[in-house]
Order: structure tokens, then C-alpha cells, then sequence
């Protein structure tokens, strides 16, 4: 879980009403310092290590309705509310990595040369930045489209997930390709782009994966 490291207190969804599925998940606010909660270092990852990411493990942990967030079997909406602008930030964030791994890739592409002149002279060369810009600028539109649906419309969850669908793949894309372009330079332990290519891995799978957008804009087309 990310930031666990740090964090105080965590929003928990829990079944209170089990048999009614959805509608029987409610949401608690709860101390980290509650009995019956350990925070456990979680395996290393490929990426994103500064997340503080970290197991919590709770065991006969009690909480009263005190903690209740929002109204009781309301929180399936409420999570599904949430990860609705996680999703937009999520893509943006993408879109970030995405834009960073082709600002390498062109500042390679101009200043490398090879064969007497910059790799950013050959066709095989442009047409992958040309491919990755218009890739990301497709990313950034739709990002924004759904930062707009977020602010003004009741809900903006097929707008959010398309964002992040788009974002986190075109910017892996992105990275990618980045890497190919800088060749060894790229493929070293400790350049820009191993940094970006293994951050970004990440995006495709937190705040629901790229299978679970998929899912939620099918269901949307097929309405
Ligand atoms: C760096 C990092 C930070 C994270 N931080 C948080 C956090 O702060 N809070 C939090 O709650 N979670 C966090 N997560 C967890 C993250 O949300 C889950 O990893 C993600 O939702 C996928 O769940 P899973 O790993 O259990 O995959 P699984 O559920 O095991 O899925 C396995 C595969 O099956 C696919 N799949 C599953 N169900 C379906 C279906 N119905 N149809 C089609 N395909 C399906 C998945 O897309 C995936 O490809 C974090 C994960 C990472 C990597």
C-alpha cells in the first residue's frame, strides 16, 4: 500500500453487510496505531520505490461507528468516487514519465552521432519520435478532457479510465522506445531512462489495471 510508511491513518472498505455485496461496503477511517495493525515491509519493486509502499496486516482489529466515513454500505460509491480523480492523477503522472522519456529521446536523438551525423537525421529515428509525440499528445488531451469531466459532471468514470488507459501505455510506449533510441546509453543502471522505463510499469497496474479500464469503457460502449 502506498505511503504506509508514513501515514497515520488509512481509509478502510470493509464488508459490513456482506450478502448485498456492492452496497453492504462501508468505509472507516482508522488510526494506524490501533491494536491489531503491523505494518510489514513489503517485497522490493521493479519501481516507484519512493512510495513508502508497505503491507498492513490486521488482525481482530474493533473499530466503533465513530470511525463510520460517510454513511453506512455507502462506501463501494465512495471508492469508486475516489479512484475516479486517482485516475486522472494517476495519468497525469503518466503523462509526466511519458514526456520525460521523449525529452531524453530527442536530446539524444540531436546531440548522438553516428555515421557522421545525428541519429535524429535518419527516418528510422524521427518516425519513432513523431510516433511517441502524437502518442502522448493523444494522452494529454484525453487527461485533460477528463480533469474537465471530473471538476463539472456528477461523474467522469469512463473519462477517467480512458485517461489512464491511454496515459500509462503510451507513456510505457514511450519509455520504451526511449530506451531503443538510446540504445546502451539508455540500458545502463542509473540513466534517466532505466529510471523512467521501470517507474512506469506501475501506472498500468495501480488504481485498477489496464484490464479493469478496459472493462469499465467496454461496459460504457455496450450501454
Ligand atoms: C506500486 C503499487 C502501489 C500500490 N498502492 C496501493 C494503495 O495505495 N492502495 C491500494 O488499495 N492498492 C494499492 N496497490 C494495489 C493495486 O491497486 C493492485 O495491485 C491492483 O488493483 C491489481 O490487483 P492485484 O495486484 O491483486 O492483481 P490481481 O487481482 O491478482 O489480478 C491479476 C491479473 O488478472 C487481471 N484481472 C483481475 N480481475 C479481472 C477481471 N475481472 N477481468 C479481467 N482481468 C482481470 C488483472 O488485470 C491482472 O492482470 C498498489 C500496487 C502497486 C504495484
Amino acid at each position: 500500500m502506498a505511503n504506509a510508511e508514513v501515514a497515520d491513518v488509512v481509509i478502510v472498505f470493509a464488508a459490513t453487510q456482506p450478502d448485498v455485496r456492492g452496497r453492504g461496503i462501508s468505509a472507516f477511517l482508522v488510526p494506524l496505531d490501533r491494536p491489531g495493525i503491523n505494518r510489514v515491509p513489503s517485497p522490493d519493486s521493479l519501481g516507484v520505490r519512493g512510495l513508502g509502499c508497505m503491507d498492513l496486516h490486521f488482525d481482530e482489529v474493533r473499530e466503533g461507528a465513530g470511525a463510520l466515513l460517510g454513511e453506512q454500505g455507502r462506501g463501494f460509491k465512495l471508492a469508486m468516487r475516489a479512484l475516479e480523480g486517482g485516475r486522472v492523477a494517476i495519468a497525469a503522472q503518466a503523462l509526466g514519465v511519458g514526456q520525460a522519456a521523449l525529452d531524453e529521446a530527442v536530446r539524444y536523438a540531436r546531440t548522438r552521432l553516428a555515421f557522421g551525423q545525428p541519429v535524429g537525421n535518419f527516418h528510422a529515428i524521427q518516425f519513432q519520435l513523431a510516433d511517441l509525440a502524437t502518442d502522448l499528445e493523444a494522452a494529454r488531451l484525453l487527461m485533460w478532457r477528463a480533469a474537465d469531466a471530473r471538476d463539472r459532471a456528477p461523474k467522469a468514470t469512463t473519462e477517467a479510465a480512458m485517461a489512464k488507459l491511454q496515459a500509462s501505455e503510451a507513456a510505457h510506449r514511450a519509455a520504451d522506445r526511449a530506451m531503443q533510441i538510446l540504445a546502451s546509453e539508455g540500458y545502463r543502471r542509473g540513466s534517466t531512462i532505466e529510471r523512467l522505463f521501470r517507474d512506469i510499469r506501475a501506472a498500468e497496474i495501480y488504481q485498477g489495471t489496464s484490464e479493469v479500464q478496459r472493462m469499465i469503457i467496454a461496459a460504457d460502449v455496450l450501454a
